[in-house]
């Protein structure tokens, strides 16, 4: 075996500059109220940052709120104190009096306000009053391609790491707290981590990921549990869905590699099914041989006027790009959405088309 000129030592990021590191050391010193929020729609890196980041400041002697624009979906139930999460639509003045009267803001896995569908007035205002006056100090952490350059007063911005979480054990990392880990942050962070990288079955093949989960280990998580506790959460209703909607609802586009789902809500009613059981489903076509592109396109729960396009590709295909041409969303390469006012009918022609266009991807 000749193993001894390979490296095999991920190195940690030092994500922050000098300069950042001491502010954000003396801001997080100085902080009394933090409050933590993220994107609409919260998925487990939401989550799992905001919670992780809540306990982590609590450790520390903090009040600490996490802030989220709307629901969540039910397999999330398991993450640590989930239960103390303000829902913007529901408690609105708590949550804007927790944003304004607190000394720090972490805004976690969401680049702009505009990915805060409901709080983008709130997160604007609060905005302006932190580079304005400082306070209250806003940081971004985040892994989504272009940050909005005039949002927060730090951006920590790395699209190439798989999850928001994983830019937080870097940070963690930097500031020499990863050793200070409580079972419950390792959690939350391992959650992100997990789930934004379909439990590294994707997005997830830089060697330091693994540096950064042996680091969340070491704190005594037990991460198969974990796993179970997150993804076989079924109710029978969601697995009787999958089998609808792979046997009856996939269409396959064969000479375009791609597969799509459609989803009403008058089928959601029908079925009995809530919103976290379509969760992942978009996922399964992929599984196809040679598959390269799946959607699922749903009517939107609460403004059913609106259609939301979920996309997922294997390899190269830029779902990113695609969606943020035609569905008027973004994401990342092999992870995407959007959302547009259109009846099912339209998104399905517009999808089609779409598929069209990118032929030269997609075929052969
Ligand atoms: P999902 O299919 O799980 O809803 O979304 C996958 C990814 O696509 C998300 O992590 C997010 O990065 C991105 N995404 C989903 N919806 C939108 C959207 O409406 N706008 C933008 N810019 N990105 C979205
Ligand atoms: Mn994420």
């Amino acid at each position: 075996m000749s193993l001894k000129n390979r490296n095999f030592v991920a190195d940690m990021d030092k994500i922050l500059n000098e300069q950042q590191l001491l502010l954000l050391k003396d801001k997080i010193a100085q902080a009394q109220r933090v409050t933590c929020v993220c994107h609409v729609s919260p998925d487990g890196d939401a989550l799992g940052s905001t919670l992780g980041i809540a306990a982590w400041m609590k450790r520390l002697g903090k009040e600490c709120r996490v802030v989220v624009p709307n629901r969540y979906p039910d397999f999330l139930l398991s993450l640590p104190n989930v239960q103390e999460i303000v829902r913007y639509d529901n408690h609105t003045a708590e949550a804007e009096q927790l944003l304004m009267h607190s000394d720090l803001i972490w805004v976690c896995d969401m680049n702009a306000p505009s990915r805060a569908l409901g709080m983008e007035q709130i997160l604007s205002t609060c905005n302006e009053l932190a580079t304005s006056e400082g306070a209250p100090f806003m940081v971004m952490v985040d892994h989504h391609l272009e940050p909005d350059a005039n949002f927060c007063n730090i951006r920590i911005s790395r699209p190439e790491m798989c999850a928001t979480c994983e830019v937080l054990c870097h940070l963690l990392w930097q500031l020499g707290e990863i050793g200070q880990l409580s079972k419950h942050e390792a959690t939350c962070l391992y959650v992100g981590m997990m789930t934004d990288t379909g439990a590294f079955t994707y997005d997830s093949n830089r060697a330091v990921i693994y540096e950064c989960i042996s680091h969340l280990l070491a704190t005594g998580i037990d991460k198969d549990k974990i796993y179970r506790k997150i993804f076989w959460t079924y109710t029978p209703n969601r697995m009787r869905l999958i089998g609808y909607m792979l046997y009856v609802k996939m269409q396959n586009l064969t000479e375009y590699n791609t597969t799509f789902m459609t989803l009403t809500n008058e089928e959601r009613a029908h079925l009995g099914i809530k919103n976290g059981d379509t969760e992942g489903i978009v996922n399964m076509p992929l599984q196809i041989q040679d598959m390269r592109l799946s959607a699922f396109i749903s009517e939107d729960t609460e403004h059913p006027e609106f259609v939301k396009f979920s996309l997922r590709s294997v390899g190269d295909f830029p779902c990113n790009e695609m969606s943020a041409r035609f569905f008027n969303g973004g994401g990342h390469k092999n992870a995407s959405g959007g959302r547009l006012q259109c009846t099912m009918d339209e998104a399905v022609e517009l999808f089609k088309k779409a598929v069209r266009e990118y032929s030269h991807l997609l075929k052969g």
